[in-house]
This record gives C-alpha cells, sequence and structure tokens, in this order.
C-alpha cells in the first residue's frame, strides 16, 4: 500500500514539476519571441508630417505646391520630363519633405511623357489610395510621409518590367540626387554637363 501512495505522489510531484516547466518555456519564448511584443519594433511606419497650406506655399513654389497639395498634373513630355531621361543612376526624393520616394534601380522608359518606374524604392514611403477625378476609378500614389500627391500607378498594362506596375510620377515634385553626389543638398547645382 505504502508503496502505491509513494508512486501516486511521485507521479503527482513529477507532473506539476512538467507543468512548471512547461509555463516557463512558454513563457520565456512569448517574451522573447518577435511575433509577441516587440510587433510596434519591427515594422518601420514613417513618422508624418503636417504643415498649413501656408507653410506649404512658402516653401514650393506654385507649379510643386499645385501638384503636390492640390492633386495637379504636370504637362506631358515637357521639360522635367526631358531632364529625367537624361538622369542617371541615383535616388528620387519628395520634393515637399526631402523623403526618398523611387530610385534609378526601378525606372524604365515607359514612354508615357511622365517619368515611370516599376515599384518604389522604399516601399513604406509611398502609399495609394483611389481617386475618381476623370470620372473613373484611378490609383493615386502618395507620398506617406508628407501625403503630398505624387501621381498614379497603373497595373497589367504589359510592360517588360518585374511587376508590370507603372508608377506614372509628376517629375516636378521629385528631387534627383545623382549616386556620386547624394550627401548634396541642392541638386540643381549640379551643372547639366554631368548628365551621362
Ligand atoms: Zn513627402
Amino acid at each position: 500500500m505504502p508503496e502505491v501512495k509513494k508512486s501516486f505522489w511521485g507521479r503527482l510531484s513529477s507532473f506539476m514539476f512538467i507543468c512548471v516547466s512547461l509555463f516557463s518555456a512558454i513563457y520565456l519564448w512569448a517574451k522573447q519571441s518577435p511575433l509577441v511584443g516587440d510587433k510596434n519594433e519591427k515594422i518601420e511606419t514613417p513618422t508624418m508630417i503636417e504643415k498649413t497650406e501656408e507653410e506649404w506655399k512658402e516653401q514650393l513654389t506654385a507649379e510643386q505646391y499645385r501638384i503636390l497639395r492640390k492633386a495637379g498634373t504636370e504637362r506631358p513630355n515637357g521639360t522635367v520630363y526631358k531632364e529625367f531621361k537624361e538622369q542617371g543612376a541615383g535616388v528620387y526624393f519628395c520634393i515637399g519633405c526631402d523623403t526618398e520616394l523611387f530610385s534609378s534601380n526601378e525606372k524604365f522608359d515607359s514612354h508615357c511623357g511622365w517619368p515611370s518606374f516599376f515599384d518604389p524604392s522604399k516601399v513604406e514611403n509611398v502609399k495609394t489610395s483611389v481617386d475618381h477625378l476623370l470620372g473613373y476609378a484611378r490609383t493615386e500614389v502618395l507620398c506617406a510621409v508628407c501625403d503630398g500627391h505624387l501621381g498614379h500607378v497603373f497595373s497589367g498594362e504589359g510592360f517588360d518590367t518585374p511587376t508590370d506596375k507603372r508608377y506614372c510620377i509628376n517629375g516636378t515634385v521629385l528631387r534627383f540626387r545623382p549616386h556620386s553626389r547624394t550627401s548634396d543638398t541642392n541638386a540643381s547645382n549640379i551643372p547639366a554637363s554631368d548628365a551621362p
């Protein structure tokens, strides 16, 4: 009889030991796992900036303001597009907040008259929303940091690019910095003869 009793208590304590160990292990895993608790640290959400209309008007040229803040569109095949086509390797930043949006790695010639990219270079800095300004649904492309209008994105047009998407962007609201001079604060100082 005492032997039976002993084995009962023995089994009970073993069971308790396993329970405590298991609980501790789960607790430690949950504490350290990137899936739990750390979520906010893993997702890079850009911090938005907000300015008054007056502040934007002061900072931007009339044409930049019309496009970036009022969802305007630049003239196709204009000077800006000509400059864009001549630009070599480099990065495109938002004219409103200087956030990186696109790069020459995603640039392609769609022959549409506006700067075209098949993807943003920093996905988290570019957001989209649907607009009906022309009477039908189009996907508007916006800067995720200053909420500025950049252009539209079209997909499935048959372009031979990795995404078959055409980010049709107004060059007026992009600031280009060539790779060799990305530390420059004002790309417009670069002489035209530097273009490839
Ligand atoms: Zn911006």
